[in-house]
C-alpha cells in the first residue's frame, strides 16, 4: 500500500471491467477517489463503486467514449467537480479484433486507432493541460500492449496503435518532465480479462499462449494493478517515460530458452 494514494483523485478510463475494473479497486483500496469511465457495456460498475467505498476509498462513474473529444473533456471536468481536482489520469481504455491485414478494412484500422491511440491522446492532453493550469505535479499512465514491440499477424491496426501510444508516452514524458507531470507506460503481456475470454476458454488457444511465457502463466489483472499503483505513487517519483513491460518474461525472447538458438 501506498500512503500517498489517499485521497489523490484518479480517473480510470474503461473501467467497467478487466484491467480497469482492477486498478479502480486497487485505487479504492489505496483509499483514493475514483473516476470510473465505462462506455457502452452495462457492466456492475455500481459494484466497483460499492467495493471501493468499503475500502476506504470514494468513487463515481461517468459514461463515455475516449475517441471522442468532447467526452474526454466532459470526464475530466466531472472528475474535478466531483472530487475538486485530478492527480492520476489512466487511459486504460482499448480494444481489439482479428483481422488478416489484406482484408483489414478503412474502418476497422480506424476504429482501433481511434479508440486505443487517439482516445489516449486525447486523455494525455486534456489531463497534463489540466495539470499545468493548476500548477499540479501529476502522473499520467498508458496503457500499451507487449505488442508495442513484438510484431502480431492479424492484429496490425492493434500493434501499430500500441506503437503509437509507447511513442506518444515518451514525448510526453520528455515534453512535461520540467513541470514536475510524469507519464508513464504499462505493457501488459497476456492477462485473464474479458478481451482473452474466448481465446482462453479453449485449452489448446490457452496452452498456446502459456508457451510463450517464461514464467508459465496467464497474467492477473491485480498484478497489473499493482504496476498502476507504483507508477502513480510517490515511490516511483523519478520514473518518467518508462514502458513497464509486465509480462511474465514474454517480451524477452522464450524461443531461447535452455540454451536454444
Ligand atoms: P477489456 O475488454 O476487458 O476492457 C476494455 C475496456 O475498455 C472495456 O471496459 C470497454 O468498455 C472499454 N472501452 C472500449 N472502447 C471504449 C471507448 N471508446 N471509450 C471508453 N471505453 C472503452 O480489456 P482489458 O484486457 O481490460 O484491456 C485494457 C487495456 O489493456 C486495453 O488497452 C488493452 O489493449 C490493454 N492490454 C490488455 C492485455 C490483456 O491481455 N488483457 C494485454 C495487453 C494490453
Amino acid at each position: 500500500m501506498y500512503q500517498d494514494l489517499e485521497n489523490k483523485v484518479v480517473v480510470i478510463t474503461g473501467a467497467a471491467k478487466g484491467l480497469g475494473k482492477a486498478m479502480a479497486e486497487r485505487f479504492g483500496r489505496e483509499k483514493a477517489k475514483v473516476v470510473i469511465n465505462y462506455h457502452s457495456d452495462n457492466s456492475d460498475y455500481q459494484e466497483i463503486i460499492d467495493n471501493i467505498k468499503a475500502a476506504g476509498g470514494d468513487a463515481a462513474a461517468m459514461q463515455g467514449d475516449v475517441s471522442k473529444e468532447e467526452d474526454v473533456k466532459k470526464l475530466i471536468s466531472f472528475a474535478v467537480e466531483t472530487f475538486g481536482r485530478l492527480d492520476i489520469m489512466v487511459n486504460n481504455a482499448g480494444i481489439e479484433n482479428e483481422v488478416p491485414s489484406e482484408r483489414l478494412t478503412l474502418e476497422d484500422w480506424n476504429k482501433v486507432i481511434d479508440v486505443n491511440l487517439t482516445g489516449i491522446f486525447l486523455g494525455s492532453r486534456e489531463a497534463i493541460a489540466y495539470m499545468l493550469e493548476n500548477n499540479s505535479k501529476g502522473s499520467v499512465i498508458n496503457m500499451s500492449s507487449v505488442h508495442d514491440r513484438i510484431p502480431w499477424p492479424h492484429f496490425a491496426h492493434y500493434a501499430a496503435s500500441k506503437g503509437g501510444v509507447k511513442m506518444l508516452t515518451e514525448t510526453l514524458a520528455l515534453e512535461f518532465a520540467p513541470k514536475g507531470i510524469r507519464v508513464n507506460n504499462i505493457s501488459p503481456g497476456a492477462i485473464d480479462t474479458p478481451i482473452n475470454a474466448e481465446k482462453f476458454a479453449d485449452p489448446i488457444a490457452k496452452k498456446e499462449v502459456e508457451a510463450l511465457i517464461p514464467m508459465g502463466y496467464i497474467g492477473k489483472p491485480e498484478e497489473i494493478a499493482a504496476c498502476a499503483a507504483w507508477l502513480a505513487s510517490s515511490e516511483s517519483s523519478y520514473v518518467t517515460g518508462l514502458t513497464l513491460y509486465a509480462d511474465g518474461g514474454m517480451t524477452k525472447y522464450p524461443g531461447f530458452q535452455a540454451g536454444k538458438g
